[in-house]
């Protein structure tokens, strides 16, 4: 079997054995708890969380709701639960849902928004992941009672699939505005939002604040080990609470997570800018080997996806090559389109905090070497 397994959630431990620590580009979920964290884990106030009891959890929730300006959240063990909880909360069973068609929701949430939820995606190919009302208002379903009904719209901000592309807030505010207009909610798959906030400047509170539920991750970039959130309303959040005990998701001593999670969110979103320096340097770099098809200038988050196709080599074969290197990158085709052919051969890197320039540095030179000039 492959060990660089084509996505993130499935992707095995590296082990290319050569003594050297491996420059561990397939994801950013790959990053582990500083020591600060540690400590913060070890040091941290527990109580039993499904009775409410957890003074850490209750911390972490508030300190979200504060800094997302929404009433409340809640603390989840992953980005696939939060998301999973706010469709069902936003929905009703036999609507449609409209996302982007390499969104996290329809590809690697194991189609839970039609297990657990009862819905069908409505997909959408649009350039760089980023949807605009335009195209989404015309597969808003009409009116008529033998259509299924659109039920939501799923936004993905960072686009993950589509290289870590961030929506103008003028977009996202705007698709809110005109959904809400037709009745219809609309949730933000946010698993890298301080991502998007960092590219553009500004607080993740402005960027979101039009959406009807926000889910983001406290286990990627900002390095975490585990967790994610669900913020919104009051009321929104009170049945939240229910879900997550539905699906096994009550985590009783969870404050020493959620230690983790406070140092996360306090501190870890000023590190991304670097990040991103070093995805747009590992670009750029990318974009000079033959055969490699990547615009750098479209690189502003820490998502580097590029095609392949043209070094004779096929993704797969060119992520299993890298191994030999000690460089592990994903390949990650065959979730989206061009041209309405399913793209195949491309690869994607994601830098966080635990890869430096000088890893970036190394990696590159792994890629030239592989690839003919
Ligand atoms: C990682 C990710 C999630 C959540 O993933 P989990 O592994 O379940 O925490 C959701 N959406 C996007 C876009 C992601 O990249």
């Amino acid at each position: 079997m492959n060990p660089v397994a084509a996505n993130e959630e499935a992707s095995l431990p590296a082990s290319p054995g050569h003594g050297i620590a491996a420059i561990d580009l397939r994801s950013d979920t790959v990053t582990r708890p500083t020591p600060e964290m540690r400590r913060a884990m070890a040091e941290a106030e527990v109580g039993d969380d499904v009775y409410g009891e957890d003074p850490t959890v209750n911390r972490l929730e508030q300190r979200a709701a504060q800094i997302f300006g929404r009433e409340a959240a809640l603390f989840v063990p992953s980005g696939t639960m939060g998301n999973t909880i706010a469709i069902k909360l936003l929905t009703q069973p036999g609507q449609e849902i409209i996302c982007e068609e390499r969104a996290h929701i329809y590809n690697y949430e194991m189609a839970m928004l039609a297990r657990f939820s009862g819905c069908v995606p409505r997909l959408i190919a649009a350039p760089d992941g980023i949807l605009t009302w335009e195209e989404i208002r015309k597969r808003v379903a009409p009116k008529i009672y033998y259509r299924a009904q659109t039920g939501l719209v799923s936004l993905e901000n960072t686009s993950n699939m589509a290289g870590g592309s961030v929506y103008p807030p003028e977009l996202t505010d705007d698709i809110c505005d005109s959904a809400h207009a037709l009745g219809i909610p609309v949730h933000l798959d946010g698993a890298r939002i301080f991502n998007a906030a960092v590219a553009l400047g500004k607080p993740v509170a402005e960027i979101t604040r039009k959406f009807d539920s926000v889910m983001f991750c406290l286990s990627k970039g900002l390095g975490a080990p585990v967790g994610s959130m669900v913020v919104g309303s009051r009321s929104l959040i009170d049945r939240a609470r229910v879900e997550r005990k539905a699906l096994g998701g009550g985590m009783r001593q969870a404050g020493i997570l959620a230690a983790a999670g406070l140092i996360a969110l306090e501190k870890m979103p000023s590190g991304l800018a670097e990040d991103h320096a070093n995805a747009r340097f590992l670009a750029e770099g990318l974009a000079r080997i033959r055969g490699i098809e990547i615009d750098p200038a479209k690189v502003r988050t820490n998502i580097v996806v590029c095609d392949v196709g043209n070094t004779g080599m096929a993704a797969a074969e060119l992520s299993r090559r890298l191994l030999e290197f000690n460089v592990l990158a994903n390949e990650v085709g065959g979730v989206g389109t061009k041209a309405g052919i399913r793209t195949a051969e491309e690869l994607r890197f994601v830098t966080h905090m635990d890869v430096d320039r000088a890893a970036c540095e190394r990696a590159l030179e792994a890629v030239r070497r592989l690839c003919p000039h």
